[in-house]
């Protein structure tokens, strides 16, 4: 039996908020990061679909890491000195190679200061049309 298992690709780059009380008073970026993680996979677009960036089987964790370190270059978090890209995408793909627990979900402050989330949230595909 083959897996169905793949990571949807989500990426938000904007406005920063102050706090979550943004997001409860509903004046945080319509598209801002969710504050539950599973809540990635619920979100749509006005055409029902799911608004990822990729999706990334299984087989595709080299190609998904990829992604993660091309977005983190093009977006350089504030500490990258203390804490190297190269780094956090040996952490990335440790975790994508796990059993468990394969979520990746970062924010950070992009040395442009743009708030930047990239997110590999894992996916069953049961019950739900997400292609
Ligand atoms: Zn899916």
């Amino acid at each position: 039996m083959t897996s169905t298992l793949h990571w949807h690709a989500f990426a938000y780059t904007g406005r920063g908020i102050k706090s979550d009380a943004e997001i409860y008073a509903g004046t945080a970026p319509a598209d801002f990061p969710p504050l539950v993680v599973a809540d990635w996979l619920t979100r749509r677009t006005r055409d029902g679909r799911i608004p990822h960036k990729h999706l990334f089987t299984e087989g595709q964790i080299h190609e998904a890491v990829s992604w993660l370190e091309a977005e983190l270059t093009r977006y350089p978090p504030l500490d990258v000195e203390s804490f190297p890209i190269s780094s956090r995408i040996g952490y990335a793909y440790d975790r994508l190679k796990q059993k468990v627990n394969r979520d990746i979900s970062w924010g950070y402050w992009s040395r442009g200061e743009r708030y930047v989330a990239r997110a590999l949230i894992l996916c069953s595909g049961h019950g739900t049309p997400c292609r």
